[in-house]
């Protein structure tokens, strides 16, 4: 069978300086761990805008189609702020979400030992926690129509905006955690707001109906998305995955991601429906952006796109012990105290560079060996 094939999409700003970590450690798993990947590289956002006139040019999109996984770095910078809305870098990632049509958003909130005096909550209730959002990504509020301002009959204006849910959108979103949960806890948590949203009615009932006939061993517990949110904050570990949509899920990962720390630390993955190989269409990216005032001065942490390979590892390559592997020699590196810029604690010390971190983590998984 061919080698299985990833684009690299660096983009803008500390994109490239992070992306160049994680080619350090595609190339380890291949030289020492036989996992030979095709990789190619393409532009997307302002840097395909510098070379192209368009944040995305379709020929790269249609080399993101063919791919197992893109990896991207992150898109965005001030010289591109005052771009025609329809040709911003971050254009170049909606269209790749768009047309991969990515549903299933995956955030995992995961608190390594090392850092869990960053969190704004105590260190017993994060240390050790490991959760994952999934977000639905295509539907609901953000694209439900009718939206827009109008006028309204007293002179004055209204502003719409439509939840909107199909069977299907829903169906699909929750065999999306439920096959997650199997690979981990084994536990779904829904969260929805069925008391005051039709909408939420719908979401509870298929995803009880999903669970009912496809995943009766699977645990599935529903909740209110504001009672959610206070769980999340006072008891984060009673969750292993939880299943939301488009708008709620916004919210409810950007919570949970904060209860871990440092925006630098943050992996993501957006995952469509299974190709003809059985693989799902899948983007990996860090959260963060491309971070502008810390670009080309080798400060940028590239943990957070580091694990975003981990989970493509896990989720596009069935290479679950490797990824384990990889999370291990990140967890390793920080328990000796290696920290780039944004993880220096109060305490202090001195920071290292993008590269000596991308470094510290190859060294830790040459001794995993
Ligand atoms: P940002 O995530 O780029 O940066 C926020 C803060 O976190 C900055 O102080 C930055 O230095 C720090 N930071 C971020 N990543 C870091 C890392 N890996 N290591 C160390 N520090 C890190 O968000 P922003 O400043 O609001 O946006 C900057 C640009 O990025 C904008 O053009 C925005 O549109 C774009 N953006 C892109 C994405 C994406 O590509 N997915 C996401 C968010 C923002």
């Amino acid at each position: 069978m061919a080698n299985p094939s990833i684009l690299i999409l660096p983009g803008d700003g500390i994109g490239p300086e992070v992306m160049a970590e994680v080619r350090k450690i595609i190339a380890w798993f291949g030289d020492k761990r036989g996992l030979k990947f095709n990789v190619s590289e393409d532009l997307v956002g302002g840097a395909a805008y510098d070379a192209h006139g368009a944040p995305l040019s379709d020929e790269t999109m249609a080399k993101a189609q063919a791919v197992d996984a893109v990896l991207l770095g992150a898109v965005g910078g001030p010289k591109y702020d005052k771009l025609d809305f329809s040709v911003k870098p971050e254009r170049g990632l909606l269209r790749l979400r768009k047309e991969m049509d990515l549903f299933s958003n995956l955030r995992p909130a995961q608190c390594f030992d090392a850092l869990a005096d960053f969190s704004s909550l105590k260190k017993d209730i994060v240390a050790g926690l490991d959760i994952m959002i999934v977000r639905e990504l295509t539907s609901g509020v953000y694209f439900g129509e009718p939206r827009g301002i109008f006028p309204d009959n007293e002179g004055g204006r209204v502003g719409i905006n439509t939840q909107r849910y199909t069977t299907e959108e829903i169906r699909r979103v929750a065999r999306s955690a439920f096959e997650l949960a199997k690979r981990r806890g084994n536990k779904v948590c829904s969260m929805e707001k069925a008391n005051v949203m039709e909408s939420g009615i719908l979401w509870r009932e298929e995803v009880q109906w999903v669970h009912d006939n496809e995943y009766p061993e699977v645990e599935l517990s529903h909740m209110y998305a504001d009672a959610g949110a206070m769980q999340l904050v006072r008891w984060p570990k009673q969750f292993d995955v939880i299943v939301t949509d488009n708008l709620f899920g916004d919210l409810l990962s950007d919570c949970a991601a904060m209860l871990t720390g440092s925006l630098g630390m943050l992996p993501s993955a957006s995952l469509g429906a299974p190709m003809a190989n059985g693989r799902p269409k899948a983007l990996y990216e860090p959260v963060h952006g491309s971070a502008p005032d810390i670009a080309g001065q080798g400060k940028a942490n590239p943990i957070a796109c580091i694990l975003s390979f981990a989970m493509a590892l896990r989720y596009s390559f069935d290479q679950g012990a490797e990824a384990d592997r990889l999370e291990k020699a990140v967890e390793a590196v920080l328990a000796d105290g290696v920290r780039t810029a944004d993880l220096m604690g109060p305490e202090g010390g001195t920071p290292v560079s993008t590269g000596e971190m991308g470094d510290a983590i190859v060294a830790a998984l040459c001794a995993s060996l």
